[in-house]
């Protein structure tokens, strides 16, 4: 089974206001770790978006593991968002709270009412936030507030809040572009070797070019609003981008 089935998806953000998003249909498999590239402005972030209903689309479908996102109340909403780890580009933290609690809050989706108000998580979390905290090269930042750390570390924070999910599909938005080059691979690294690990499929917003193609086994190229490119990575090539990225200098 596909772990994602996009078809026809439509989004706008005003009524009277331009389609950003312009019948997208695509496939994620899943061992898939499948790029979005394409200039800024195309959709890339809609789409993301789109998948968990952060962005509500105006039609279409999104069958996750055999679920129809689209058609779900609220509730049911929130069972199956906690199903779609999400990485952001400025991370998301809370800065007054330790790595810990960061961490934590990923387990919030699970937790009941009463223990998600006062933040009490069982012990069996806490020992898997310090497994993940390991993987993750944290552990001695278990105790430190999430704005004592560097940029490298808190999206290191921000892929350990998504894994403790025990995600079925990762949403990554942009996840380099507040870091610089190094600490970009690096972190592309790390999200491509959990996910491999967990077996967990990408979805990730790409705006380097280079490093989408270094990490993806395929690509999506969007143009405002409209599907480009579907492919594997390898059949990418110059003309490939030049049509997708048609007017802007890359
Ligand atoms: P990308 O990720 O490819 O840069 P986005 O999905 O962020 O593109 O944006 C696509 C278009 O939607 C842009 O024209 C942008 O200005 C517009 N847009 C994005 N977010 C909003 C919003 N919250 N309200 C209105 N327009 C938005």
């Amino acid at each position: 089974m596909k772990t994602l089935e996009v078809i026809d998806l439509r989004a706008k953000y005003e009524r009277s206001g331009p389609e950003i998003l312009k019948r997208i249909s695509f496939n994620l498999d899943p061992d898939d770790f499948l790029a979005i590239i394409g200039p800024s402005g195309a959709g890339k972030s809609t789409l993301i978006r789109c998948i968990n209903r952060l962005v509500e689309p105006i039609s279409g479908d999104v069958i996750f593991n055999g679920v129809n996102v689209t058609k779900l109340r609220q509730r049911e909403l929130r069972k199956i968002r906690s199903k779609m780890g999400m990485i952001y580009q400025e991370f998301n933290l809370v800065d007054r709270m330790s790595v810990m609690d960061n961490v934590l809050s990923g387990r919030l989706g699970y937790t009941g009412s009463f223990r998600s108000v006062f933040r009490i998580y069982p012990k069996s979390d806490i020992r898997k936030a310090l497994e993940i905290l390991e993987k993750v090269g944290l552990s001695d930042f278990v105790d430190k507030r999430a704005d004592e750390l560097s940029g490298g570390q808190r999206q290191r924070v921000g892929i350990a809040r998504a894994l403790i999910q025990d995600p079925k599909l990762l949403l990554v938005d942009e996840p380099t572009s507040s870091l610089d080059p190094k600490i970009s691979r690096e972190i592309m690294g790390m999200i491509k070797k959990m996910s491999k690990e967990d077996g967990v499929p990408v979805l990730c917003n790409m705006h380097d070019v280079n490093l989408a193609l270094e990490f993806s086994n395929r690509v999506i190229g969007l143009q405002d609003g409209v599907k480009m490119f579907d492919g594997p990575t390898k059949s990418v090539d110059k003309k490939t981008l030049e049509d997708i990225y048609a007017f802007e200098v890359l």
